[in-house]
């Protein structure tokens, strides 16, 4: 990834921190432009991804915000740690593109402070469990040879008794986890598809069988691993392609130390659509019908996606019981159609969620 990060913009206010000087110092032979006033020319509200552009910029807000999961349907109560926007990935899916319309690789440069609020935040509420992930609004460790985000983050949390921190990733980037002597609390996690799928729409990731075989890797180096099956896509010949990823995971890993596998069908926001035509031309992902949820999102029938989860979950219980998967927003009815048992709310799947936490990693 590093290879590709051609300009860096940084903010005028964003020069008052080291993490600024860390960047710009690993990637000096690159141009930089420092920003005075945001222009409208360089906020650009028609979207332009600019992913081979780092903008350094210092965030106003809080850095830990809950999971913008939904009322309408069952969501875990994940809480986001937000260290930077967009992703030098390019997945045709990508809810982020409809979410975000400002252009560049933004990086919060202070987040050795913003940090410092998150962990006195934890450390005031010893009897929550917290489970913190960074992959929501940009890919974990995409950048974490520029960032050392993981270097930056996994001391800390490592340390404490009542969270964990998820790394989520479709790259190879495991080098700065690896390196630190920190294993307890800390999940690394990949994303995965059918292989046709990963090919053909999640541009610039590794390949699912590289991300499994490192998820072995990892798991022989102590780590305690997760995986997320989102989105499913449903089209001609998907049991075949899923099972195939299926089989990859039983050939390399050990499924005792798997925390969870979490499974999500493809749904979007309306605006989504016609960015994936303009950008991604040859992408299959919008073929099938969708109808509008209670959320808004565009979404495959019912029984379609009870289809998808009840496959999933047959395939991957008979290769091991205990995997510690769940759904990611959907409705009571359909977590008990396609698993045969359901949390029944919000509260439900956390309680689910925090019990495998306290099981790999007591309390
Ligand atoms: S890896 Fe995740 S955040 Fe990055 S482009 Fe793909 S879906 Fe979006």
């Amino acid at each position: 990834m590093e290879g590709r990060i051609k300009e860096i913009f940084v903010q005028k206010e964003a020069l008052g921190y080291p993490f600024t000087y860390r960047i710009l110092e690993r990637l000096k032979d690159r141009k930089f432009h420092i920003i005075k006033e945001e222009s409208p020319f360089f906020d650009d509200p028609r979207y332009k991804p600019k992913k081979d552009s780092l903008y350094l910029l210092v965030h106003k807000g809080s850095f830990l915000k809950p999971c913008p999961g939904t009322k309408q349907y069952i969501c875990c109560r994940y809480q986001i740690l937000n260290i930077g926007i967009n992703c030098p990935l390019d997945c045709s899916y990508c809810i982020l593109q409809a979410y975000f319309n400002q252009p560049y690789l933004r990086i919060f440069v202070n987040i050795e402070d913003g940090l410092k609020e998150v962990l006195n935040y934890i450390d005031e509420r010893k009897d929550e469990i917290f489970r913190i992930g960074t992959g929501e609004f940009t890919d974990s460790l995409a950048l974490d040879p520029i960032t050392e985000w993981s270097k930056i983050l996994i001391p800390h949390f490592s340390k404490r008794k009542n969270v964990i921190l998820e790394l989520k990733t479709k790259t190879g980037s495991i080098e700065g986890a690896i390196s630190l002597p920190y294993r307890e609390r800390i999940i690394i996690s990949w994303s995965l598809n059918s292989p046709l799928i990963s090919t053909k729409e999640e541009h610039g990731a590794i390949s699912v069988e590289k991300r499994i075989k490192l998820a072995g890797i990892c798991q022989k180096e102590g780590f305690v691993v997760g995986f997320h099956f989102d989105p499913l896509i449903f089209y001609p010949n998907w049991k075949e392609d899923y099972l195939r990823t299926i089989d990859l995971m039983e050939r390399y890993l050990d499924p005792s130390k798997i925390i969870w596998i979490s499974l999500g069908s493809f749904r979007y926001m309306p605006e989504l659509k016609n960015i994936i035509i303009r950008r991604h031309k040859k992408s299959v992902v919008l073929n099938g019908e969708f109808i509008k949820g209670m959320d808004g999102k565009m979404r495959y029938f019912k029984p379609i996606r009870i289809e998808l989860y009840s496959y999933m979950y047959d395939k991957l219980s008979s290769w091991y019981k205990d995997l510690g998967i769940y759904l990611c927003m959907e409705s009571d009815d359909v977590w008990k159609e396609s698993f045969g048992w359901s949390p029944k709310n919000s509260q439900g799947l956390k309680d689910f969620l925090d019990k495998r936490v306290i099981k790999f990693f007591g309390r």
